[in-house]
């Protein structure tokens, strides 16, 4: 089964050049010219991934993306023109999961298409649909009151019993955290589990990434900080979320540190 990516493009060269380069890829593509015609298109048709430039005639990336994000987390890369850090942390925030500055290779576009596909669902195209051994994580065993729970088929995570409405780089960068509470985890470490082309990413994506995760959070519960942070380390996720010494979990301890980020 081709997987179908949606083109978002006002330059007609350039959606040509992406369109066969990605046509060539195998995949099934469709462009639209305008903001409108693309959420139409996307709505009607759907698709496995958008690609989608920020300076559209009719709107901008920037606000076509969350609107596309109130009903679904469809993985989408940000095309811009603009080089500066600053609108690339923005389309970060704005729930974009990767970003080509142009002018670019369609090459090079092709290959973050099939990384963002890998990460969104990385054991599709193995077995048959439906054929997933996992449904819902058991993350936080043994820590009571854990407020988090991971779907990893629907890639779903409930928080306080809230669903959460994450991108999907948002949502490895959370199921890692879960994976290991209280665990310290450097930017670096988390760009290279995060993304496959860690030379791609910069710390600060990192920043960004968490920095909307938390906003997301604080939206269900404004009084709890589930990630904390580290200064001059990383991040790591909440241990303790009701006694003051929950359950030690001996596996981590070598990799915990303590006495930082309270
Ligand atoms: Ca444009």
């Amino acid at each position: 089964m081709k997987k179908r990516i949606i083109v978002i493009e006002d330059e007609p060269s350039i959606l040509d050049n992406i369109l066969y380069s990605l046509e060539s890829d195998g995949f099934d593509v469709c462009g639209c010219a305008t903001g409108g015609e693309g959420e139409q298109e996307f709505l009607t048709h759907g698709a496995d991934l958008i690609v989608m430039d920020v300076g559209l005639p009719d709107t901008s990336g920037f606000e076509l993306c969350p609107r596309i994000r109130q009903s679904s987390d469809v993985p989408v890369i940000f095309l811009t023109a603009r080089a500066e850090e600053v609108d690339r942390i923005v389309g970060l925030e704005m729930g974009a999961d990767d970003y080509m500055v142009k002018p670019f290779s369609p090459r090079e576009l092709s290959a973050r298409v099939r990384a963002v596909l890998r990460r969104y669902r990385p054991d599709q195209g193995q077995a048959g649909a439906g054929e997933s051994s996992t449904a819902t994580e058991a993350v936080g065993r043994g820590i009571p009151g854990f407020p988090f729970q991971i779907d990893e088929e629907r890639v779903k995570v409930t928080y306080f019993d809230q669903l959460l409405s994450l991108s999907s780089t948002e949502f490895r960068l959370l199921r890692i955290l879960c994976k290991h509470p209280g665990r310290v985890y450097s930017r670096s470490q988390l760009m290279d589990i995060a993304w496959s082309e860690p030379d791609a990413a910069m710390e600060r994506t990192v920043d960004a990434h968490i920095k909307s995760l938390r906003g997301k959070m604080r939206a269900v519960r404004g009084d709890v900080d589930a990630i904390e942070t580290h200064r001059g380390m990383g991040y790591s996720l909440k241990e303790k979320w009701r006694r003051k010494d929950s359950v030690e979990r001996s596996q981590d301890s070598v990799d915990r540190i303590q006495n930082l980020g309270e």
